[in-house]
């Protein structure tokens, strides 16, 4: 199986229900999603009336369209597939969007001193999380070693010029995979879209990544729920209000598959070249944008869970991590994340 039926995406409890089709409900408000990037979106309005819904949901569709043949490396033709098919070691134009994606992952390899790597790519598909098939054995070390000697943040760079911005790679087969920062970069951007539309109440999110700002259809703050590391759909372990933040959850339980008897996750330590195998189950991280979260998420799993607290409190992120132990599982979070907890929730903790 590639990946469980429900993938990693959908950790965040609060997305789980109803994601196939487009609802509406008087009570509810306007509930809108769809299919992208391999994942689920999902828009949910407050004050929005019905008559709109077909004009939002093709806009939706079509921006997230977009950021798909922009970032994708499961579509041979999307602009970030042509950079890495491209043996080419001049600066090739990028759109600004790319320009801020890459910007902002390089800055947060370097805070994760490389356990979030976009240059992971071949480390991926070997392991077959990208688009190439799930391998029938175990990698070798000697694969191993020809993909990590791929890879590596310092072969690419993003150059800003008076004409736009540039990304170049000094490694002719260095392979940019963004799986880990595209649904919280079209997150972000369909709060964009919202805000143009003139909406202000609303929840937007892409597979694991979601930004909210104003309230539900009730009057009410939006609330987020983080799922417990279970197979259970709708186990909540905590809730939030985002404030209009961005939040994403990155995990291990969920987007894996068996191979020789192992547990093979798609969080892969490019130090090591092999799929985390540490007790850290899922790093949740609240930031101003949904971008910002979905790189650290995926580093901070990397890291593993006191490597992970340490650069919260260094960086003073919002984070919440579960771990497992020998009761079950266990979870800290950052005093930055605390004060996005729901009143009740921290009552409790
Ligand atoms: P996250 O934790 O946010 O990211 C984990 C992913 O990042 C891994 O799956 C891997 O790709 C990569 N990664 C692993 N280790 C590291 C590391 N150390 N540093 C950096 N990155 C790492 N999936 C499909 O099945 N079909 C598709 O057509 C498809 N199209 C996509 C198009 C786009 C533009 C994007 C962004 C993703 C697409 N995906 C597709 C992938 C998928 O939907 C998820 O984005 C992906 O599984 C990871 O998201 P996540 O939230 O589960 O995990």
């Amino acid at each position: 199986m590639k990946k469980s039926v429900l993938a990693a995406a959908m950790l965040l409890g609060l997305l789980v229900a109803g994601c196939d089709e487009q609802q509406t409900s008087a009570d509810s408000g306007l509930v809108l999603a769809g299919k992208t990037m391999g994942t689920q979106w999902r828009v949910s309005l407050a004050g929005v009336p019905d008559d709109r819904q077909e004009a939002l949901r093709s806009k939706i569709q079509q921006l997230l369209d977009n950021d798909d043949h922009e970032l994708s490396t499961w579509k041979k033709d999307s602009v970030l597939s042509r950079f890495n098919q491209a043996h080419d070691n001049r600066p090739q134009p990028i759109s600004p969007e790319m320009a801020d994606i890459i910007t902002m992952s390089l800055r947060i390899g370097r805070l994760t001193q490389g356990a979030m790597d976009i240059t992971v790519g071949p480390l991926v598909n070997l392991w077959g999380f990208g688009p190439d098939r799930q391998p029938s054995h175990t990698p070798s070390q000697t694969e191993i070693n020809a993909a990590k000697a791929q890879i590596g943040l310092q072969h690419l760079q993003v150059i800003e010029r008076a004409d736009g911005a540039y990304l170049q790679k000094d490694l002719p087969g260095l392979y940019v995979d963004l799986s880990t920062m595209g649904e919280g970069f079209a997150t972000d951007h369909l709060a964009r879209l919202m805000e143009q539309e003139g909406i202000n109440n609303y929840l937007v999110s892409v597979g694991g990544a979601v930004l909210t700002r104003g309230h539900n259809a009730a009057g009410n703050a939006w609330r987020v729920a983080i799922q417990k590391p279970t197979d259970r759909e709708n186990a909540v372990q905590a809730r939030v209000d985002l404030q209009g933040h961005g939040i994403s959850t990155s995990g291990s339980y969920r987007n894996y598959y068996e191979l020789d008897g192992k547990r093979i996750s798609h969080v892969i330590d490019p130090q090591t070249g092999q799929p985390i195998e540490h007790r850290l189950v899922s790093a949740t991280v609240i930031a101003t944008t949904a971008l910002e979260a979905d790189g650290w998420d995926t580093g901070l799993m990397v890291l593993g869970t006191e490597k992970a607290k340490a650069l919260a409190l260094r960086e003073k992120l919002a984070v919440y991590l579960i771990t497992k132990d020998k009761e079950g599982f266990s979870s800290w979070m950052s005093p930055q994340f605390r004060a996005f907890l729901l009143q009740d929730d921290s009552a409790s903790r």
